[in-house]
């Protein structure tokens, strides 16, 4: 008997791809194209690297989070316009580089982590890339907390990310050296490395569309995994 395997692994992906539309995961959270083609690298090569040339590059690297170093608020009040964090003088937002009274501002994403593999430590900021960790935009992420964060499972997913490992995207070019040095530095993208084993779709031939052709959670529910390893089986 002949079985089509693309047909197969393209069934069970748009089954997965509705079932997340279903419990309203978000899919633009879905790992981009340029995390799987990024070098991947240890911290002690980001740190060392010195770029004499002005291309930009970017590495993955392995880590795992040792500290959320602002795990109650990881976000700030950001001027629409410059993305500047704006001071609260009576009630009224200001923005330093506007100037302007009362400002349009928005939450936007800013957290802070210590992370290390097996040799090095760093430190690593994620800005709009936190929703990658989350799942969610920094508005749902700061509603959901009020009243209590402790019932959001936003803040959950925050604080059991804690000792677990991710891969980094890092954007590197001559003009972080001064940060890089300092071990710090700035991921673009984030994404759990047993998501990354679980499937990787890219790999294979098919073509689909983008959103569904993507990586993403296993998670909670087994009916996932079980489509999963399916889709793993037939890969190899
Ligand atoms: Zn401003």
């Amino acid at each position: 008997m002949l079985i089509n395997p693309a047909f197969e692994k393209a069934i069970a992906l748009q089954k997965w791809h509705d079932r997340k539309k279903a419990q309203h995961k978000d899919i633009t959270v879905l790992p981009s194209l340029l995390i799987k083609n990024a070098k991947q690298v240890k911290i002690v090569d980001i740190i060392d690297a010195s770029f004499d040339d002005k291309e930009v590059k970017y590495c993955r690297f392995n880590a795992k989070i040792k500290d959320i170093l602002n795990k109650d608020d990881p976000w700030y009040s950001s001027c629409k316009r410059f993305y500047k964090k704006v001071d609260f003088i009576n009630n009224i937002a200001k923005c330093p580089r506007c100037r302007i009274e009362k400002v349009d501002y928005e939450e936007r994403y800013l957290l802070k982590l210590e992370v290390f593999d097996k040799k090095e430590h760093c430190y690593v900021t994620l800005f709009e890339a936190t929703r990658y960790l989350l799942g969610c935009d920094a508005k749902t992420y700061t509603e959901s907390i009020s009243p209590k964060k402790e019932e959001s499972t936003f803040y959950r997913k925050l604080v059991l990310s804690k000792e677990k490992e991710y891969t980094f995207l890092v954007k590197i070019d001559a003009r972080n050296e001064g940060d890089r040095a300092g071990r710090r530095l700035i991921a673009e993208e984030i994404q759990e490395v047993e998501e990354a084993i679980a499937i990787n779709i890219e790999d294979e031939d098919i073509e689909l569309e983008s959103p569904i052709r993507k990586t993403k959670h296993i998670e909670d529910d087994t009916d996932d995994k079980i489509t999963y390893k399916r889709v793993k089986i037939e890969k190899n």
